[in-house]
């Protein structure tokens, strides 16, 4: 019979997401990558140091018990196959049981997110990732200087996303950049009792929801505790709650900002994981949390809203890659500035 991922929660991430690899990477961005694997090799049994998305995997994995697996995390890197011994030997050292991964040396990684069935990507990769939400998977760019997790909840993860854009589709940002804050106010309030449109990453909570009820139902020592912090204010929160609620997904703790920086409140909620589609709050966060920026919405320069969701089940469609010249292993590539707006020109949801 052949194996199944079926029913799990997938985490695919790249080595530069788990791990700190950052000095490694320095040689490889300065164009060497051969003395990048060399260096990769000599250091094999040195367990590589935690990355930003460390606590968030490996509290993650806690919550697959024995005979229960809901939880499977695959490694999906531009790493070459002999830098990847390197991140499975520091996953062992690590007590973090990863079974799988694929390793492109460079080519396109976000291919094989569909046969994971992602339910999530985190790469340091901005390229990767956009072309992820594209093809309709959360996904979010780690700040590889981000603060790590502290480790006050050993058995909760915490994750906070974002609202507009994230959870919820860009609707109302939109209406926000191009009218300004009176107009946005007004046009929530009129459609108050109207859902927003799904957001890219509502597959995520949605699938966050379904192993936190069945964990809960097992008697998985392990919890899940969510936050919602958004820069919107009353009478703009109304809508916020009553389309979760129109989800039938509750989150554990709800901030209505009103543009507040995010970061210190971030810091009081000690999450694992924070997700926002401005890099101006995610490098905000990211000086006291691990944060993710999501390449999506109007802000990132989408011109048709944020991507559909819960594509990993969708039919394929060409990803425009296959054509595209190798790259190095986990090289941040930014976006071209031509791709849209400065993502936080005037936006702040
Ligand atoms: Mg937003």
């Amino acid at each position: 019979m052949s194996a199944t991922l079926k029913h799990q929660l997938i985490v695919a991430i790249s080595s530069r997401a788990l791990f700190d690899f950052e000095e490694e990477n320095r040689l490889f961005e300065a164009g060497d990558a051969s003395a990048y694997m060399r260096l990769q090799l000599e250091r094999l049994d040195v367990p590589a140091p935690p990355g930003v998305a460390f606590s968030l995997v490996k509290k993650l994995l806690a919550f697959n018990q024995p005979g229960h697996k809901r939880v499977e995390v695959v490694i999906l890197s531009r790493n070459d196959p002999v830098s990847g011994m390197r991140v499975f030997r520091s996953a062992a050292a690590s007590g973090i049981a990863l079974e799988r991964g694929v390793f492109t040396q460079g080519r396109d990684p976000f291919r094989y997110l569909r046969p994971l069935g992602a339910h999530l990507f985190l790469s340091a990769n901005e390229a990767d990732v956009r072309q992820a939400l594209k093809l309709g998977f959360p996904a979010a760019r780690v700040l590889t200087e981000s603060a790590r997790a502290r480790d006050n909840h050993p058995h909760e993860v915490r994750i906070a996303f974002d609202g507009d854009a994230v959870l919820f589709s860009d609707e109302a940002e939109r209406v926000y950049q191009a009218q300004g804050l009176a107009a946005f106010q007004s046009h929530e309030q009129d459609k108050a009792k109207r859902p927003l449109p799904d957001g890219p990453f509502k597959p995520l909570l949605a699938a966050l929801h379904r192993l936190q009820t069945a964990g809960a139902r097992a008697g998985c020592p392990m919890g899940l505790r969510t936050a919602l912090v958004t820069a919107r204010s009353a009478p703009a929160h109304e809508r916020a709650i009553r389309t979760l609620m129109a989800w039938d997904i509750a989150v554990d703790e709800a901030m209505f900002l009103g543009g507040l920086p995010k970061g210190e409140f971030l810091r009081e909620f000690e999450p694992d994981f924070f997700f926002d589609d401005q890099t101006g709050h995610t490098d905000n966060a990211a000086r006291h949390v691990p944060a993710g920026h999501v390449a999506a919405g109007v802000a990132n320069g989408e011109p048709h809203g944020s991507p559909m969701p819960a594509a990993a089940h969708a039919p394929a469609r060409t990803a425009g890659a296959e054509a595209a010249p190798p790259s190095p292993p986990e090289r941040s590539r930014r976006a071209p500035a031509a791709a849209g707006p400065r993502p936080h020109s005037r936006s702040a949801l």
